[in-house]
Parts: C-alpha cells; structure tokens; sequence
C-alpha cells in the first residue's frame, strides 16, 4: 500500500517555513511498511487544493493533509477533500460547543469564524484535538483512506500517533520489514552506485536507498515480506553480494557513524588515541567526544595552529618546520610522532594541510593535508587533495583521518 502526503499553506512556499511534518509522517509510515510515493506542498489556493487531492485519491491508498484546518478564511483543506470527494460540510453543534467551551476555559469569548473547525466532511470521523483547537477528520473513500491533521507539528503528531496509527494498522495488510544499514566512506556517491546498482536494481523488495553527505555514505535496504524469515532471509540475499562488492571501504553493518566503529575497535584492543590538529583545528577531537564513553580510549589532544605550537607542544623540530614547511609529510609525522610520545597514548592522529581559501600555492595548492597515524610500529603519513571549500575540506580530513585510524587498527594500512 502507498501515501501520498499534502502540506498545506503558502507558509510552506516561502523560505521562512519548512515542511517538516511530512519527514515525521514519513518515519511513522514506513514503520508499518507502507512507502510514500508522492508529496507536495500546496498552497492556500481551493482549486489547486483540490486538484491535488483528487490527483492523490485517485492514485494512493492514503492519503494524509496537513495543515489548513484553523479557523480562517484560507484555512481549506476541509472544503477542497469535500469538494474532491464530492460530498457535503455538515455543521457538528457538537464540535462547536466544545470549541466554546475550549476558549471558554481560558477566558476568552469565541468567535464566529472559529465555527469553521466544527464543519466535518460527510462520513468522516473526527479526530479529536487535545492539544489545539482544529480537530482532524478520518475519511474512507473509494477504497482509500484519507486524514487531514492539524499543521502545528506537536498537535499532528500527537494526532496521528493516538487517532491515526491505532486506525492505519487495521487498514494496512500486517507484514514483516526488517532494514539494513550499511556505511561506507573513501569513495563518491556516484561510484558507490555504480558499483552496487548492478546488484540491487534487480529487487523492488527490498527498497534501496543511498544517502551521502560529508564524504560519508549510507546504503539503507528495507525489505517488507509476510514473516520475519522471509524478510531477514530477503535481505541476506541482496545485503550480501553487496557488502562483497564494497570491501574494506565497509564500516559498519549496523549504521554506526564511523567514530563510535573507531572507538570500539580502540576499546576492543584496549587500546588509546591522542590527536595533534593543525588545519581542522580540534574538528577530530570533537568527533571522538561527540561519544558517551569516549573517555575510555580518547586520551586528548593538541590545537597546533601555529608552527611555535608544533615545536613546543609537540616537539616538532624547527628544522623539519624550515626545511619541508608545516604543511608537510615530515611535519605530520613528527606531530604524530609527537602526540603519541607526550601523551602515552597507544596511538596518534595528526592533521597538517591547507583549509584555504588563501595560503595555496602551485607546490602546495589549497585542499591539500597531511594525515599521520603514529602506534607502536611506526609512523604512517597519507597525502590527500580534497577539492571544495573550507569547511568541505576540513570535514571530509577528518572523515579520511578517522578512516585511516581504522584500516590501521584493522590491519588494512
Ligand atoms: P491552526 O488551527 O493552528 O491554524 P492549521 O491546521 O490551520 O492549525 P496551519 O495554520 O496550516 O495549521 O499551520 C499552523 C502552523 O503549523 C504553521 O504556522 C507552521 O508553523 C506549522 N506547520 C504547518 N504545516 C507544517 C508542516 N508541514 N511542517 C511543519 N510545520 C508546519
């Protein structure tokens, strides 16, 4: 069974305001293995409202609005569903008196536009709203079902968990989902699907995703069958070659970020990590931190900035600074080396590069950086060139520094 959402008001069409009840709606369909296939945002215009619902009954088992129940003249989504059904407002004195006695309680005197939240769509059901004053309605219609929620995000959600879901999961056929969660760094968007498409674009079950952002990949496999077997089972069949396919550049199977897998590795061999940041300027750092727990195995660390800081903290010899300059694979080596040797830490990270947008030369363009990995066997020191802006480049080093810490403690480097 598929959704259709509608976001209503023209709030949504301006840059001030974002559609996010349909990513909560999203979530909570899912979860009971239904997909959205289409959303949209509608402004408040009755003839377009209206299009779109017919459009979406017309195509989707459920359909779900949100917003445009409040008390106003633009407020329309009541009129626009009545209209695309083809069915009467009926006027609940009911619904009217509770609003009364709603506004009552807090002191206040009704108005007579507020009597436009008390019209229901012939043969629905109200749903009503303990936290606001629009009450929802339920519509069964050509086989569909239809729900229009109230727009504030916490009167919706509290709509569709205690009215809505108890109600969707007699309409929607029971099934089984189960996910997989794969993560990936060190290659790009386009390459990862390149090289996996061949595998997946065989099944519609499971449903595959792919989401990349800061040089991380996510490959998310959803499988809706009958029982549990069949899901698990479904997704062994298409997760396997798959993870084949990906090798080492696989981090996690379980859609750990890849701080908590380095992490866990470290703790595993009981092993500890300090880091010495120059261009991303304590952005590691704040990755291993970001961990409850992460005191087990991150020990600290060094902001060298400057090139006294590399010599004094860390030990870096001026020579080395002179020689090579600080952006360099000697000077990472003996910041690595460096950090390792002053904090006791079983292992060292050091970044040294250039974030831009200055300070770039045709030697030593912008985006290039210098990663080592000091542990007891020695001193490991990557060159890498990332293209972009500051912030691109500093995030994706410390995505490739935490990468390389990894392969390290996995044998792979
Ligand atoms: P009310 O009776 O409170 O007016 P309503 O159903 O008419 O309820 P709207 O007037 O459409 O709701 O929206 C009320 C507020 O809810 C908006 O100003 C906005 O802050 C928020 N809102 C509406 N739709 C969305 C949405 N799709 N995602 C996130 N927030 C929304």
């Amino acid at each position: 069974m598929d959704a259709e959402i509608i976001a209503v008001g023209s709030e949504l069409l301006t840059v001030g305001r974002l559609d996010t009840n349909s990513l909560y709606l999203t979530g909570e369909l899912n979860n009971l293995g239904v997909e959205v296939v289409t959303k949209c945002v509608v402004g408040d215009d009755l003839a377009r409202l209206t299009d779109a619902v017919r459009r979406a009954f017309s195509r989707s088992g459920i359909v779900i609005l949100s917003g445009g129940l409040g008390p106003t003249e633009d407020d329309l989504t009541r009129e626009a569903v009545a209209q695309a059904l083809d069915r009467k407002l009926i006027f609940h004195a009911d619904i009217s008196d509770a609003l009364e006695q709603r506004f009552a309680r807090s002191g206040r005197r009704m108005s007579e536009i507020n009597k436009r939240q008390a019209y229901v769509i012939e043969g629905a059901e109200v749903l009503p709203n303990d936290r606001g004053t629009a009450p929802g309605q339920w519509i069964a219609a050509h086989g569909a079902v239809a729900m229009l929620l109230p727009g504030p995000p916490h009167e919706l959600k509290a709509m569709f968990e205690q009215q809505c879901l108890p109600r969707l999961t007699q309409f929607v056929p029971r099934q089984a989902i189960r996910t997989v969660f794969l993560r990936i760094t060190g290659m790009p968007e386009s390459d990862l699907d390149a090289l996996i498409s061949p595998v997946y674009k065989k099944y519609q079950n499971p449903v595959t995703t792919i989401l990349a952002a800061n040089g991380d990949l996510q490959v998310h496999l959803r499988a809706r069958c009958d029982t549990d077997a069949e899901a698990i089972a479904l997704l062994a069949e298409v997760a396997g070659p798959i993870e084949a396919l990906l090798g080492d550049r696989l981090y996690s199977r379980i859609g750990d970020p890849l701080e908590v897998v380095v992490g866990n590795l470290l703790r595993e061999r009981g092993a500890t990590v300090a880091v010495a940041e120059s261009c991303t300027g304590g952005m590691l750092g704040a990755r291993f931190t970001a961990t409850p727990g992460s005191s087990e195995y991150f020990v600290g660390g060094f902001i060298t900035y400057s090139n006294a800081l590399k010599r004094d903290l860390l030990g870096v010899p001026a020579s080395t600074l002179e020689q090579f300059g600080a952006v360099s694979s000697q000077t990472a080596e003996a910041m690595a080396q460096g950090a390792r040797e002053r904090t006791g830490a079983t292992c060292a990270i050091s970044i040294t590069g250039i974030a831009g947008p200055d300070g770039g030369s045709e030697d030593k363009p912008v985006g290039l950086v210098y990663i080592g990995i000091a542990d007891a066997a020695g001193v490991v020191v990557t060159q890498r060139r990332f293209l972009g802006d500051r912030e691109r480049i500093r995030v994706f080093t410390t995505q490739h520094a935490l990468d390389l810490l990894r392969r390290r403690l996995q044998g792979l480097l």
